[in-house]
């Protein structure tokens, strides 16, 4: 068994988002099959960098207070999850979400990934601009020095680090 505090874990962001407060709470428990999370998001502030999706993963929000809106799909479909609701997306589904700059309240919620306590990287996709297609591109994404991510544009194969 193990058993922790929320408030024990010691915050750790996401190199690709902006937040403050993120706690890995799968690692604190030692997890072998799940990744979970703890957010407490500001308004303008996100879960994740941008749209991507996890081939390797479902992954499941719980919004426990505030309301979330999340980027759902290339084309970006707008789904708001208020407080006591979840939302699931599939395996290789692309979704961003976190909280508008101008909502009045934050948000606390809980995310959920599996299979999987820590992420396989080569299986990670973006949604970013490339300057070579010169439009919006899936690119596969995994991390170099420094917090940095290596994009791969997977319609021309052009390399960019951000
Ligand atoms: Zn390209």
């Amino acid at each position: 068994m193990e058993h922790v505090a929320v408030e024990a874990v010691d915050d750790e962001a996401n190199a690709l988002a902006e937040h403050e407060v993120r706690k890995p709470l799968s690692r604190a428990l030692g997890t072998d099959y799940l990744a979970m999370n703890y957010f407490e998001l500001s308004p303008g502030e996100s879960f994740s960098g941008g749209l991507h999706a996890h081939n390797d993963q479902e992954e499941v929000f719980y919004v426990a207070s505030g309301t979330a809106r999340f980027e759902v799909g290339r084309d970006r479909e707008t789904v708001a999850v208020g407080p006591d609701e979840v939302i699931r997306f599939a395996p290789g589904e692309f979704q961003t979400g976190g909280v508008p700059a101008d909502a009045d309240e934050g948000v606390v919620a809980i995310a959920l990934g599996a299979p999987g306590a820590s992420h396989d990287w080569d299986a990670l996709d973006s949604v970013v601009y490339c300057r070579e297609c010169e439009a919006e591109h899936v690119h596969e994404t995994r991390p170099v020095e420094d917090g940095q991510f290596q994009f791969t544009c997977t319609g021309c194969g052009y390399e960019f680090a951000l």
